[in-house]
């Protein structure tokens, strides 16, 4: 039997299960046919979130970051980047603070960039502050 893991699809939303050793080799969305991973960082807006949050069993890194925000559009590609590299292993997403007041309030983000990393649903570390690229994976990997 093999260990199976549950994904949000980043495009539609919809909740997959994929067998672990699957997650490598390009799974695509069971609804929609999309890549589960697209190498690129996911943009949610607050309920896309919550579903991806809730519904994700590996990691969930996540940018708030606002379009006024000077060091969030350095960040920017290192996160692009970061994503690249990390997922499978671990989901990306980006959170505009702005079309999504709500989760910055609720998270309490007092400064952009925050980094925030989820596992199971609940948060399990923050960074608050622009990382170059090899502190962010070093920081990841610490905790995934
Ligand atoms: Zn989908």
């Amino acid at each position: 039997m093999s260990t199976a893991i549950t994904l949000s699809c980043p495009s539609c939303l919809v909740t997959n299960r994929v067998p672990a050793e699957r997650l490598n080799a390009a799974p695509k969305c069971g609804r929609c046919g999309e890549a589960l991973f697209q190498g690129s960082p996911a943009s949610l807006d607050s309920s896309g979130f919550a579903r991806v949050v809730a519904n994700t069993d590996i990691p969930v890194i996540v940018d708030f970051w606002a379009q006024w925000c000077g060091p969030c559009k350095m960040m920017a590609p290192v996160f692009e980047r970061a994503a690249q590299e990390l997922e499978p292993a671990c989901r990306f997403v980006k959170i505009d603070t702005e079309a999504a007041p709500d989760l910055a309030q609720r998270y309490q983000i007092r400064s952009i960039p925050s980094l925030l990393i989820f596992s199971g649903g609940r948060e399990i570390a923050r960074q608050a502050g622009a990382m170059d690229y090899s502190s962010l994976v070093r920081w990841v990997k610490s905790h995934v």
